[in-house]
C-alpha cells in the first residue's frame, strides 16, 4: 500500500491536549512514523500548509435512521456526512424500525456500513425488547455480534428495576449503558425548555428536572451495581453538578454533551421555532455556562453530536408538531470550536481530546490517538476556514440545523480511514 507523509503543519497530540509541529507517515493503513524530517522516498507528500492533522473524530451518539426511516437518512448518506464532518468512527443508536434489539439486526447494520464504504460504524443495541422498557434484551448475544453499548435512547428507562438489571448485566460484559435521562411524565407534552419562553409561546415545556431526577436515580443505581453509566446529551446545570459529585466519590459515570447545547440557548426558539426543537431542549444560559464548565473541568468526558436528521416537512411545521432533533455531524467541529475555542475558554489542542481519545477510551478502541501502530484514521482541519451552511453544503439527507444560512468557522478538509482518503473538501 502507498506511503503518505503529512508535513508542514500541526499534529494534535490529544493525550497532552497540545498541537505540536511534526510530520506523520502512513503506511499499510497504520500510523507508521511521527517525527521531524521523515524520509520521503517512495511516499506521496501532503502539504498541510500550516493546518492541523488530528485523529479522526469519534461520535458516540448518531442516529443513522436505517432501517425504517430511510426518508430521513440512510447508512450510506449518514456515514458520508460523518466523513465530511471529520468523524471516522460513529456509534449508531438503536431507535430504528425495527429497533436494533437482535443479533441479526446488529450484524445487518455492520454489513450495510461496510458496503457503504465510508466511516467505521459501531452499533448500539437496545436495552429493552422493542425499546418498550419491559423485557431486557440478550446483551451477551448482542455484544458477541458487535454491539458496543446498550441504550433505549429516544426515551428514558422508566423502570428502575430494568435499569438496575441492565447496569448489572452490562457491567459483567464490560459495556456502558448509555442513558437518555428523561422522566416521560414530567416531560409530557413539552416541545421546548420549561421557562419564560415556553410560557410566552404557550408550550407546556420540558422542565430541567425531567432530566436530572432520572439521572440522580441512575447514578445511585450505577453506584449500587458497579455498572458503567454513560449519560447521553447532558443539558442541565444540575445534571453537571450531579455527575461531578458522583465522579468525586468514585461512581463509574461518564457523560457527553452535544455541540448545540454548548452553543445555543432557548433564546433562539422564538425566531427558529421547529428548527430549534430538540430533545433534550435548548436550555437557559445558566445551564449552558455549567455545561461549558463541565467540559473544561472534565466532568463531561466527550462531545457527541446526537445527529438526528429529519425530512423538511417534519421541521417546517408548528412547534408542537415538529420533530425533535438536529442534523449535527457536519457542523459539529465548527460549532464546538465556536463555543469553546473562539470564545477563549480552551485552546484547539485542549478541545480535541473530547472528540478523539476520550470517546475511544470510553469504548476501548485503538483509534483516536496519533501514535505509531494505531489505525490511520486521520483528518485535516482548517480551524480558520469560513463556510456557509446551506442545504447543498450538507451531505446528510437531514438539512434540519439551526445554523442553516449562517456562516461558521472551521472545516474538515480531508478524512482518511485506515490509510485511505475517503473525503476531500
Ligand atoms: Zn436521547
Amino acid at each position: 500500500m502507498d506511503k503518505i507523509i503529512f508535513r508542514n503543519g500541526w499534529l494534535a497530540d490529544v493525550e497532552r491536549g497540545q498541537l505540536v509541529e511534526a510530520e506523520l507517515m502512513v503506511a499499510d493503513g497504520q500510523i507508521a512514523a511521527i517525527g521531524p524530517n521523515l524520509a520521503t522516498s517512495g511516499a506521496r507528500v501532503i502539504d498541510l500548509a500550516g493546518r492541523v492533522l488530528s485523529p479522526g473524530f469519534i461520535d458516540l451518539h448518531v442516529h443513522l435512521r436505517e432501517p425504517g426511516f430511510e426518508y430521513k437518512e440512510t447508512i450510506r448518506s449518514g456515514t458520508r456526512a460523518a466523513a465530511a464532518g471529520g468523524f471516522t468512527t460513529i456509534a449508531c443508536m438503536p431507535n430504528t424500525n425495527p429497533v436494533l434489539d437482535s443479533p441479526e439486526l446488529i450484524s445487518w447494520v455492520q454489513a450495510q456500513a461496510r458496503a457503504a464504504g465510508a466511516v467505521k460504524v459501531l452499533p448500539i443495541a437496545a436495552i429493552s425488547l422493542g425499546q418498550e422498557g419491559k423485557l431486557i434484551n440478550d446483551f451477551a448475544a448482542l455484544k458477541a455480534n458487535g454491539a458496543v453499548a446498550f441504550s433505549d435512547d429516544g426515551r428514558g428507562v422508566n423502570s428502575s428495576r430494568l435499569m438496575l438489571t441492565a447496569l448489572q448485566v452490562a457491567r459483567d460484559l464490560g459495556c456502558p449503558i448509555m442513558a437518555h435521562e428523561e422522566d416521560a411524565e414530567l416531560a409530557a407534552g413539552g416541545s421546548i425548555n420549561f421557562g419564560p419562553i415556553s410560557e410566552q409561546l404557550g408550550d407546556p415545556g420540558i422542565p430541567a428536572a425531567a432530566e436530572y431526577t432520572m439521572l440522580a436515580r441512575d447514578i445511585y443505581l450505577a453506584e449500587m451495581s458497579g455498572g458503567h453509566l454513560h449519560v447521553c446529551h447532558v443539558s442541565t446545570a444540575e445534571s453537571v453538578r450531579l455527575i461531578r459529585a458522583a465522579k468525586k466519590r468514585g461512581v463509574k459515570v461518564t457523560a457527553e454533551v452535544a455541540p448545540h447545547h454548548l452553543a445555543l440557548t432557548e433564546a433562539v426558539v422564538p425566531a427558529l421555532l421547529g428548527q430549534a426543537k430538540v430533545n433534550p431542549p435548548l436550555r437557559s444560559e445558566t445551564d449552558r455556562q455549567e455545561l461549558l464548565a463541565g467540559v473544561i473541568d472534565g466532568t463531561i468526558d466527550v462531545i457527541a453530536t446526537d445527529h438526528a436528521p429529519h425530512a423538511n416537512h417534519e421541521k417546517t411545521v408548528p412547534l408542537q408538531q415538529a420533530a425533535f432533533g438536529f442534523s449535527g455531524l457536519e457542523t459539529a467541529f465548527a460549532v464546538t470550536q465556536q463555543a469553546l475555542v473562539l470564545s477563549g475558554l480552551l485552546t484547539l489542542g485542549e478541545l480535541l481530546p473530547a472528540l478523539t481519545c476520550r470517546p475511544a477510551a470510553l469504548l476501548g478502541l485503538p483509534q483516536g490517538r496519533l501514535v505509531v501502530g494505531a489505525p490511520a484514521d486521520l483528518i485535516v482541519l482548517d480551524p480558520h476556514a469560513r463556510w456557509q451552511v446551506t442545504p447543498e453544503s450538507l451531505l446528510s439527507q437531514g438539512k434540519n440545523t439551526p445554523w442553516l444560512g449562517q456562516e461558521l468557522t472551521g472545516r474538515v478538509l480531508l478524512t482518511m480511514i485506515d490509510g485511505q482518503i475517503i473525503f476531500e473538501a
